[in-house]
């Protein structure tokens, strides 16, 4: 059976008790979405009041560390976003990449500590405007899935990809439809050599300026499994259109 359509929300540095009602929101608007799997990553400190209060949609968490505890001052592991009650947890998000300088490497490496915390992860992928241009884009983010997704017997299962050009995140400009397939195809293609025949079932998310107006087009596109939503997804209204083009015709 086809994945659910997953639709995420990533609340990135935004949000105090303040937002606990959007969330709320959000979750009972994802209740009426039952085909259209929803979830949302707050800041650090609203996740457990998210989670608590969830009854639909999944709370994950925007990054945490490869280590399972000790010096890592400001750090977060993953057994604590699980013990939070976290579902799941972003990982290799361009913004993390750029300004923590994470590499590949220390991408799998969180990957597989999530993996063993019992969380799922959704690994982020995307080129430079500078690498596009240079026709790169999929030789990059080849090379970015062959280094930062995790390894192991059955992880797949627990593992989503989100592409994200990173032109294309905040700043209202997204990639043609055609564009988006040829790189989700890609991005299959590269799960299926890592992964096998289990490559073939992993949600493939599309991010960069998604909103209520462009979605149903860029979930349309080949290979696209869901949405990874930056700023449309702070307000319950602009989000759950997102999950309303999911849910597809005949939903409202
Ligand atoms: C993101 O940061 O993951 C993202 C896709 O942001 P936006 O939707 O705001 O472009």
């Amino acid at each position: 059976m086809a994945n659910r359509p997953f639709i995420v929300g990533n609340w990135k540095m935004n949000g105090t008790r303040a937002m606990l009602a959007e969330a709320r929101a959000i979750d009972r608007g994802a209740a009426r979405h039952p085909g259209v799997r929803v979830a949302v990553a707050p800041p650090f400190t609203l996740i457990q009041a998210m989670a608590d209060n969830a009854e639909t949609m999944a709370i994950g968490g925007q990054d945490c560390h490869a280590a399972a505890s000790g010096a890592f001052t400001g750090d977060v592991a993953a057994a604590m976003l699980a013990d939070a009650g976290a579902g799941f947890v972003i990982l290799g998000h361009s913004e993390r990449r750029a300004m923590h300088a994470e590499t590949d490497a220390a991408i799998k490496a969180k990957a597989e500590a999530a993996l063993a915390a019992g969380l799922e992860v959704i690994v982020c992928v995307g080129e430079t405007e500078a690498q596009r241009d240079a026709g790169q884009a999929e030789a990059i983010v080849c090379a970015q899935l062959d280094g930062s997704l995790p390894s192991g017997e059955g992880v797949a299962a627990r593992v989503a990809v989100a592409y994200e050009p990173v032109w294309a995140i905040g700043t209202g400009r997204v990639p043609s439809v055609s564009d988006i397939g040829a790189i989700h195809r890609a991005i299959r293609a590269r799960l299926e050599a890592i992964y096998g025949n289990e490559g073939a079932a992993v949600s493939i998310l599309y991010g960069g300026s998604v909103n209520a107006a462009n979605a149903a087009e860029l979930l349309a596109a080949d290979e696209v499994g869901g949405a990874l939503v930056g700023g449309a997804s702070l307000q319950a209204e602009s989000f759950l259109a997102i999950v309303l083009a999911a849910a597809g015709p005949g939903e409202e």
